[in-house]
């Protein structure tokens, strides 16, 4: 599925990498064997690779065009970028640039970027090296950043400061992906409820990292949230309390997921999580006291 309407708004999925990411007992705080074990064949194999016994991820972009504004919602992990805590996403090489030009948008064309929050595999796009410095890829854009973040990660400005996987996995993010953006005058950082344009609305639904934000969508009776890192896969549907190894406060995220999901489930919405394989979106249906996944939800 790279292609979808929210109403009148067109929605282009934009990949950037896939593959085998960790096995769950490692990704999940508060994994439990057995529970996993009830969904496993529900998840292979577009969630889960039986022979590594790791999940598939994915990074993916996507673009919302309004007829008179494009917005890219996440950047990925970006080319080139120097991760030594987390070489999965370092030097890559892939061809994001051209799978938006086949989507039909060339980086010029965007005219705002929201990044969901500031981590290593949400801003890398944001910049691109070009005669050994990093430049803004949207140059016409606004990059709309949540302030939350700012104050945490900027490692001129943290008082608080990350967790130790947070610091190492983050490692140089912030000042080759976003101060860039903020030197080169195109940063526009903001809080709970920023409206980007009417219609699509920016809300704090922080835990995962201070500043993690839902971009909720609504166009012609039609509803979709766009949440990030706030569901990784989706045994989180089924077990909103297991949080990711990534996730900075953890009580906070685990009520916070279990808020978001019935926000999706209430209104109906489209679920459009960062790094989800299959069809990429979900429905989320409540279950009792709890959830469960429409992994194949009608758009
Ligand atoms: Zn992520």
């Amino acid at each position: 599925m790279n292609h979808f309407s929210i109403g009148d708004i067109r929605v282009h999925r934009i990949e950037e990498w896939c593959g085998t990411f960790s096995p769950p007992s490692e990704l999940f705080q508060g994994f439990q064997a057995d529970a996993w074990g009830q969904h496993t064949e529900e998840f292979t194999p577009d969630y889960f690779d039986p022979v590594s016994g790791k999940l598939y991820a994915f990074l993916q972009s996507w673009v919302l065009d309004t007829g008179s504004e494009r917005i890219l919602f996440d950047t990925g992990a970006g080319n080139d970028k120097d991760r030594p805590d987390l070489p999965i996403f370092g030097n890559l090489q892939t061809d994001f640039i051209g799978r938006l030009s086949a989507a039909g948008f060339q980086p010029e064309d965007i005219d705002t970027v929201v990044c969901s929050h500031i981590h290593v595999d949400h801003v890398g796009w944001n910049t691109r090296l070009v005669d050994g410095s990093w430049e803004p890829t949207f140059r016409n854009a606004r990059y709309i950043l949540p302030v939350r973040d700012r104050d945490y990660w900027d490692p001129q400005i943290t008082t608080v400061g990350p967790g130790l996987v947070g610091t190492l996995v983050n490692g140089g993010m912030y000042d080759d992906s976003v101060r860039p953006v903020v030197d080169a005058g195109r940063a526009v950082w903001v809080d709970d409820g920023f409206e980007v344009v009417p219609g699509i609305t920016l809300n704090a639904r922080p835990g995962h990292t201070p500043g993690s934000t839902v971009m909720h969508v609504s166009s012609q009776s039609s509803n979709a949230m766009f949440v990030g890192d706030v569901v990784h896969h989706p045994a989180q549907i089924y077990h909103f309390e297991w949080n990711s190894a990534f996730c900075e406060d953890a009580d906070q995220a685990r009520e916070t997921r279990r808020l978001v999901l019935g926000e999706a489930a209430d209104s109906e919405a489209l679920l459009v999580p960062a790094h989800f394989g299959g069809a990429h979106v979900a429905r989320v249906v409540r279950d009792g006291a709890g959830f469960r996944p429409d992994l194949s939800p009608s758009l």
